[in-house]
């Protein structure tokens, strides 16, 4: 039933259909005649592959038919502490974590057992193994380090701290040293961007880093202490809440309190609610709510899902770890009040990799609702509503917060994001009507189903009620969390958190839109966005002074979208690489007004055909930053045309043939 509607790509064909360089093995007709072709074409030296393909691919259809069919019944292991209607590959992700955790790596026994164990191939599990940043084929040492090296920990001493490391462990990054016991590895944001330059040791978190306490670490484990002993607790650094006590996030939640009120509103009247609210999907997209949950609601199929996407991973965000570490009482009740309206038994919340150490805490909470019968059976003394919540562990891959990567994900496959055939909440995770919403809509469901609309409606300005949550970091002396009143100025905001000579702010991460300290007067608010009068934030704010190197700015950003792009489709894989050589061009003096030219017109190509979000928006910051930088980008061009590298030192490159010539 699903594979007729939906020619799915997955482990095998995957691989190697991108090795034939194929740009959207998913959709295009041409690839799929081709296989036909090839596949009645005894000389065709492909054929082979595509043999492995079609194999593969009957294979997915009878190891998945259960899940279309069945629904049996699957006992997770101990840690899953209920029998979910969920299939056995669904704890691919769970597995390969505790290989890699016991043993620090995934080897070849290894995915030859779990290929068994879930019916699938081996080079399906090594698919899905090579996907995560965080599985590893190698041994990654004893204690394995993931430096963070997002732009934010650049600016605060990221190269002093990378050399300490490699000094002190006698390793090099990407690599182990030759005793085993140190692994050190870079990795984009790790969502502490206000405690900078930060790093992940076995997943426990050590911030606000300098040589010093790397050193003291460093020697520290060499002489027993654990990372756990060691590491930091990160502080939430709340900056600000509206005064008056008006916070809408940040009170004192009571739990029970939205699943009361819910069952007083009704299904109908808890959709109302949000109607008149206007909450839309904070992750960035700002899809209204209350749409979605109603087409959830509507869908006859059963049963239904609610997953919270906590795959934080923009960098320069780090709102949803404040609201997880503070709030997980009215994350846990926004996903319960959503099960409630939409008719679903299970609510999943998807927490990223880098967030590990999170993870006790929610589900001591997620505990504590089940044992004081707010989750189970007849929660909140609802009559039929039976629900629960687990978490499903991330494994290290931004394109995983997309919503149907997010969603192959915790299928237990790569997370590759699906060609947009059907919406989630028509089919979504097992294929079965789905509501995805990120953290901080499902705490401010919560909260306006707390509160009521009335009341939340008193924050904000008509068109763009209530408060939101902005993580800012970067040039200023207040780094943190800012719950504003919507319709606050940008220059409200620099002045709050004591901006540092602010030119260039990066709004919403890499992918969301720049501005010059020249628009400071625009307010944050969902109103006026096509006329660019007001500016709406995903949830951050990267502040960069006038010192600091845009174009070096834009190589940090294009590195990332080059290393996160999951390749399935040219126009991102191939893109994303050329705009990084045309930045680096530029950066070296060589680039002219044609590579400008050709800089926006890849902007336009990857913007227009690439099949998810990360292509669509990898070149936003930079099209908009020369457009808004004119002068800085021709200033930056090879005026003389003469195709020389301007930053070639004849002295500095001859210098040592000088000192030993005689
Ligand atoms: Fe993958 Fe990039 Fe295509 Fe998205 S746009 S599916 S990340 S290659």
């Amino acid at each position: 039933m699903g594979y007729n509607n939906n020619t799915k790509t997955t482990g095998k064909s995957t691989i190697a259909l991108s090795l034939l360089q194929y740009p959207d093995c998913c959709t295009s007709k041409d690839n799929l005649m081709t296989v036909t072709h090839c596949l009645f074409s005894p000389k065709c030296l492909k054929s082979h592959i595509y043999l492995t393909i079609v194999s593969s691919f009957i294979n997915q259809m009878v190891g998945n038919w259960d899940v279309f069919t069945n629904n049996k019944s699957v006992t997770m292991p101990d840690d899953r502490e209920k029998t979910l209607n969920e299939p056995i590959q669904t704890q691919m992700l769970d597995q390969l974590w505790e290989l890699q955790r016991n043993n620090g790596c995934i080897n070849d026994d290894d995915i030859k057992q779990l290929a068994h164990r879930f019916n699938l191939s081996d080079i399906e599990v090594e698919g899905v193994v090579s996907f995560y940043h965080f599985f590893h084929r190698k041994p990654t040492g004893k204690y394995t380090i993931y430096l963070n090296n997002s732009i934010v920990a650049d600016l605060k001493g990221f190269n002093r701290i990378k050399e300490t490391f490699e000094r002190e462990t006698g390793a090099t990054f990407g690599s182990v040293d030759r005793t085993g016991t140190f692994g050190l590895f870079l990795t984009p944001c790790i969502g502490l961007s206000d405690q900078e330059p930060s790093a992940l040791i076995n997943f426990y978190p050590f911030t606000n880093l300098n040589a010093i306490k790397v050193k003291d670490i460093i020697h520290s484990l060499r002489n027993g202490a654990t990372p756990a002993s060691l590491c930091d607790a990160p502080a939430d650094n709340i900056r600000y809440t509206p005064p008056g006590d008006k916070s809408i996030f940040f009170k004192k939640f009571t739990e029970g309190s939205a699943i009361a009120n819910a069952a007083k509103l009704g299904r109908d009247g808890i959709i109302e609610e949000l109607k008149k609210t206007e909450l839309a999907g904070r992750g960035g997209a700002y899809f209204p709510t209350w749409k979605k949950w109603k087409a959830a609601k509507d869908q006859p199929a059963v049963p239904k899902y609610v997953v919270c996407n906590a795959d934080e991973g923009e960098p320069g965000t780090f709102k949803d770890r404040v609201l997880l570490n503070t709030q997980a009482k009215s994350l846990i009740e926004g996903i319960m009040v959503c099960g409630y309206t939409i008719g679903a038994e299970y609510g999943i919340i998807y927490l990223r990799g880098e967030y590990h150490w999170l993870q006790p805490k929610l589900e001591e909470a997620i505990n504590e609702y089940r044992k004081s019968g707010l989750l189970g059976t007849d929660c909140g003394n609802i009559k039929g509503f039976n629900f629960d919540i687990r978490i499903q562990m991330g494994a290290g891959s931004y394109v995983c917060g997309e919503e149907t990567a997010l969603l192959e994900s915790l299928e237990g496959k790569r997370g590759e994001p699906r060609t947009k055939w059907f919406f989630p909440v028509e089919k979504g995770y097992l294929q079965k009507p789905t509501v995805i919403n990120n953290v901080e809509t499902f705490c401010a469901a919560a909260r306006i189903i707390e509160m009521g609309a009335e009341a939340y409606m008193q924050m904000g300005i008509p068109g763009s009620p209530g408060t939101k949550l902005i993580s800012v970091s970067g040039d200023c002396k207040l780094p943190g969390i800012y719950e504003i009143e919507w319709g606050m100025t940008v220059a409200e905001l620099l002045e709050l958190c004591e901006a540092d000579d602010p030119y260039y702010i990066q709004v919403s991460g890499p992918s969301g839109e720049c501005i010059s300290i020249k628009e400071k007067y625009r307010r944050i608010s969902m109103l006026d966005l096509l006329a660019r009068k007001d500016i709406r934030c995903g949830g951050s704010f990267m502040i960069f002074n006038k010192q600091r190197d845009l174009v070096k700015v834009l190589l940090n950003f294009s590195e990332f979208f080059k290393s996160e792009s999951c390749g399935i489709c040219t126009p991102c894989r191939a893109g994303n690489f050329i705009i990084q050589r045309k930045l680096e061009r530029l950066d070296n003096g060589l680039a002219n007004e044609k590579d400008l030219e050709e800089l926006k017109s890849w902007g336009t190509i990857m913007k227009n055909t690439s099949r998810c979000g990360l292509g669509k928006t990898a070149t936003t910051s930079l099209i908009f930053s020369m457009e808004k930088f004119h002068d800085y980008f021709h200033n930056k061009l090879d005026k003389d045309f003469n195709g020389l590298n301007l930053k070639f030192d004849m002295e500095n490159a001859t210098e040592e043939y000088e000192k030993y010539k005689i």
